[in-house]
């Protein structure tokens, strides 16, 4: 008997048919004689509307109350994905984050697992129980609800499966593996049968929302093999997995794209030690995360600084660095929500060189401006305008040599 941990997404979920679907699928993994424990998401859309609803409340939510709200939406999912198990004539039982207890921190909309207590579980399953799990929730170490982040059901799944050893863990969604981009803008993308950890952590944070990348750092840290595949079909799908040798003879495993990042420059900022600590520090202090940096080289003791955000947090990020630009006497700040991300991805680039030049290439053959760069060993990022974005992701994706069966090992 194997302990199987299965997550389906807000699409899988998202109406009665599908819930019987997702009803249907786990009964026959039960019926397999394994232990199964669903993680599953808000129906598609409940969260967005949510999230809809808070803004239009005001501009500010209360971080607290913004939890109480998003969370309720997987509460709906887990009730009736076992009501429906329930009336197929299986045992299941619900559970809110706070009732396993899954344990976070307190960073409200972004909270990380710190714990997951597995007793009540373990003595539901012993006991023939399905347990049907809310993802996205936990509670904070004073009884709050907290949330792991938009598309933190898979970060629920991947840390419920490590904390309980589990010996499958199925990510179930709406395509039936990680393709080489995303296949709704490029319909030639091809499937991986595999990809490593550090790889899928790359796509993950560079805007491939297929799974929320700290779903992947759980996985990488507990060497949890995450089976991505469709709820729709029988396909074998991708794994994610341990570094092998065939993943370096690829030199790019995929492409990704951003559309979620905006843009703030500082201009004439005074050029001396301390300055980018005081722009930086209050941000973080906000809990906003910022990623990439430009500095420019100094001219008569200033420069200009440029840097990306979330664009959930720009206004609060521009609200913060406006007064600081005041207290540093700046020039001025610019704000620009109408940037894009594109970059590519692969283990291959490590040991070959000319990667990065054939993006640029292939991009400044289409009059794309590259606005900003950002490079690791493993990847290349560009920000480009964003209304340029889908044409960027097909055109590196031909250039690279990615279409359906046409993976290049060179
Ligand atoms: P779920 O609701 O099941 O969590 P998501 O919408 O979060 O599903 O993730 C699945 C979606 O991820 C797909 O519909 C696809 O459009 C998108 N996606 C982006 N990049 C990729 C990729 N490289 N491979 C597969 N899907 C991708
Ligand atoms: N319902 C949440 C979201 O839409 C979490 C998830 O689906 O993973 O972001
Ligand atoms: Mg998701």
């Amino acid at each position: 008997m194997a302990l199987v941990v299965q997550k389906y997404g807000g699409t899988s979920v998202g109406s009665i048919e599908r819930i019987r679907n997702v009803a249907r699928r786990v009964s026959k993994t039960f019926d397999d004689g394994n232990d199964v424990i669903v993680i599953v998401s808000a129906m598609a859309g409940e969260t967005n509307k949510l999230v809809a609803l808070a803004n239009e409340m005001c501009e500010f939510p209360s971080e607290r109350e913004y939890d109480v709200l998003v969370s309720t939406g997987e509460q709906v999912t887990i009730a009736l994905l076992s009501m429906c198990l329930q009336s197929m004539g299986y045992k299941a039982k619900s559970y809110c984050g706070w009732q396993i207890p899954m344990r976070t921190d307190s960073a409200f909309s972004k909270a990380r697992i710190e714990s997951i207590e597995d007793k009540n579980i373990r003595e539901d399953l012993k006991s023939g129980n399905i347990v049907v799990v809310a993802g996205f929730q936990g509670i904070d170490s004073e009884g709050n609800i907290a949330t792991l982040g938009r598309g933190g059901s898979d970060t629920s799944a991947v840390a419920i499966a490590a904390g309980l050893k589990a010996d499958v863990c199925e990510i179930y969604t709406d395509v039936d593996g990680i393709y080489t981009t995303d296949p709704r803008i490029v319909s030639e993308a091809s499937k991986l049968e595999k990809i490593s950890y550090d790889e899928m952590l790359e796509m993950a944070s560079l805007g491939s929302k297929v799974l929320q990348i700290r779903s992947v750092e759980f996985a990488k840290k507990f060497n949890v093999v995450v089976h991505v595949r469709s709820s729709f079909n029988d396909n074998p799908g991708t794994l994610v997995m341990k570094e092998d040798a065939d993943m370096e003879t690829v030199l790019v495993s995929g492409i990704t794209y951003n559309k979620d990042e905006a843009k703030i420059s500082v201009f004439r900022v005074p050029d001396r030690p301390g300055i980018a600590s005081k722009i930086f520090s209050p941000l973080s202090h906000a809990n906003i995360t910022v990623d990439m940096i430009i500095q420019n080289i100094s001219q008569e003791g200033y420069t200009d600084l440029t840097f990306t955000v979330p664009k959930t947090d720009f206004k609060k990020a521009f609200k913060i660095v406006e007064e600081t630009s005041k207290e540093i006497d700046a020039k001025n700040i610019k704000g620009d929500e109408s940037i894009a991300k594109v970059s590519i991805v692969g283990v291959g680039m490590r040991s070959h060189s000319g990667i990065a030049s054939k993006m640029f290439q292939t991009l400044s053959q289409e009059g794309i401006n590259i606005q900003m760069i950002s490079t690791s060993e493993i990847k290349v990022s560009c920000i480009i305008d964003a209304k340029y974005t889908e044409l960027a992701v097909r055109v590196l994706h031909e250039a690279f040599g990615l279409e359906k069966g046409e993976v290049k090992v060179e």
